[in-house]
């Protein structure tokens, strides 16, 4: 008989499954402000632990759920942190790794809970009692299917949407660099299971609002280019959300536009966010890593995408930046 070939999956996923086995009261979180592969992760490890027997399965999320991903199934019972009730003898967090990524409140985790964490980010003083974390991953949605598969649970068709979401998302529909040929072979999985692949990109990747296309006009209009061409910024103020009859949530993508400039290697998009705080993001080409700028600022992610929330207002945050670039990265914006 021909044997299937399997590749063996680190000691870390069986952990994770076994902590979601001895769970009772499981609350199942992630970052703060959503995208496709947070929200998708959380769904469906959601029916993972409910599969594996957990009693009590809470999803809670700081942000809601983008409207681009309401259709996904049970995103309505991702809930709003004021109606959490604790304590929770398991804390699961996908897509991020430590609470304060999360927002909610640090003391959801007690002495007594377990913290577990599902994801792919570069990770330096890790914190948790159980991880299953590999930046070799294009998106937290690959390794819970590993999970699946790993704890023999099939993926239903609910479960394969919201796995096609998360990694179709962060891998800009298989086209960034962290697409590998497992993505594809996950993906494969999920396209076994039922999916269909043109309805959900439609959905998730081309449509557009028309906030969203609003508020793209105005940042192409105030985007700047260094003198040289390889750095591209804008800013999207306050102001610009309501003017554009736009959401927070479709300031998400827009930085690509930057991004995919001839000659620009990296993409920097500021955002207010109120008086105090700008939250910033980076796109890079290779030769520039942005998970250290961002890491540099406090922030996080990966090499060629990342993000920081800087504590001061948008002109400061802009000049804090422009002077770590110029002095420590000898470039000019
Ligand atoms: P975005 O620019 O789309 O918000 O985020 C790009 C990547 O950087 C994502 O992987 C996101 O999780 C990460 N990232 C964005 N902002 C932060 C932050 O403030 N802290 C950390 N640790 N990671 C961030
Ligand atoms: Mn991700």
């Amino acid at each position: 008989m021909k044997s299937k070939t399997k590749t063996a999956l680190p000691r870390e996923a069986g952990a994770v499954l076994d902590a979601l086995r001895g769970a009772s009261r499981l609350l199942i979180t992630s970052h703060v402000n959503p995208d496709g592969d947070a929200v998708g992760s959380v769904l469906a490890l959601a029916t993972l632990a409910r599969s594996l027997g957990v009693q009590s399965v809470t999803c809670c999320m700081q942000d809601p759920v983008p409207r681009v991903y309401e259709w996904l199934a049970e995103s309505g019972y991702i809930e709003p942190p004021g109606r959490l009730h604790g304590p929770f003898d398991t804390v699961l967090i996908a897509d991020a790794n430590s609470i304060s990524r999360t927002g909610l409140a640090a003391s959801l985790v007690t002495q007594e809970s377990c913290l577990v964490v599902v994801d792919h980010h570069i990770v330096e003083q890790p914190d948790w009692h159980v991880g299953f974390v590999d930046p070799s991953y294009a998106a937290t949605g690959e390794m819970v299917a590993e999970l699946f598969e790993a704890a023999g649970v099939p993926l239903t068709h609910e479960v394969a949407e919201c796995l096609y979401v998360a990694i179709s998302t962060d891998t800009g529909s298989f086209r960034y660099a962290n697409t590998t040929a497992r993505s594809h072979r996950i993906a494969a999985r999920l396209v076994d299971a039922g999916i269909n692949i043109r309805d959900i990109t439609s959905k998730v990747i081309d449509l557009m609002s028309l906030g969203k296309f609003q508020l793209l006009r105005i940042l192409l209009d105030r985007a700047e280019l260094s003198k040289d061409g390889s750095i591209a910024h804008a800013a999207i103020l306050d102001k610009d959300l309501s003017t554009a009859g736009a959401l927070s949530e479709d300031v998400d993508g827009l930085i690509n536009y930057l991004r995919n400039l001839e000659g620009v290697q990296l993409a920097i998009l500021f955002r207010e966010a109120g008086a105090t705080s700008t939250k910033v993001s980076f796109r890079s080409q290779p030769e520039i890593n942005s998970s250290e700028i961002a890491r540099h600022f406090g922030g996080g992610g990966h090499a060629m995408a990342a993000g920081a929330t800087l504590p001061w207002p948008l002109d400061e945050a802009k000049s804090m930046l422009f002077h770590y670039l110029r002095q420590t990265l000898r470039m000019q914006p």
